[in-house]
């Protein structure tokens, strides 16, 4: 079973195998952390996604991370959920972002990988059941991946992922 921690920061800083990003289907990159990740990838990985696209919500699929710094050799493009109110399965649709990116990672040989909060800023997911699902989720899908690492960039999100993890 992999070890799960919570942290605070920036994705792009993080020190793993793979970095998971919450793209849109197009994988041409967007705001949020997906622009973060694109920036400090390079237009490399723009190109790359547009040759996966399109990515269904719930799906994952990799790209290089091109000029992201070292060890981080991936980045896993996971499409979430956007909320509609409770009513489209985005509990489920969730849930499989967190579960096909661990496949995915299993799939590259990789031993650690870092989430953001999938569908928590524009697509409006409300975030404390979405902390609770990212970590259910990663808590029992079954991997190689050794280390988990879900990053909340601010301070609500999380302490929502803490009391999530120790809930
Ligand atoms: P979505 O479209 O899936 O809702 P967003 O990028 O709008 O994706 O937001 C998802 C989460 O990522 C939010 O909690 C947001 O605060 C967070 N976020 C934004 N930038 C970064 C970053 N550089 N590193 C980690 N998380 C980030």
């Amino acid at each position: 079973m992999a070890r799960l921690e919570v942290v605070q920061g920036d994705i792009t800083r993080e020190a793993v195998d793979a970095i998971v990003n919450a793209a849109n289907s197009s994988l041409r990159g967007g705001g949020g952390v997906d622009g973060a990740i694109h920036w400090a990838a390079g237009p490399r990985l723009k190109e790359a996604g547009a040759a996966l696209a399109p990515c269904l919500p719930g799906d994952a699929v990799a790209t290089p991370a091109f000029d992201l710094d070292p060890p981080i050799r991936h980045v896993i493009h996971t499409v979430g959920p956007v909320w509609k109110g409770g009513t489209r399965d985005e509990a489920s649709v969730l849930a499989s972002c967190y579960r096909r990116s661990l496949e995915v990672a299993d799939s590259l040989g990789a031993r650690s990988v870092a989430f953001p909060a999938i569908s928590t800023g524009v697509f409006g997911y409300p975030p404390e059941e979405a902390a609770r699902i990212a970590v259910d989720t990663v808590r029992t899908v079954p991997t190689r991946v050794e280390l988990i690492r879900l990053v909340a960039y601010d301070r609500p999100t999380y302490e929502l992922l803490t009391a999530a993890l120790e809930g």
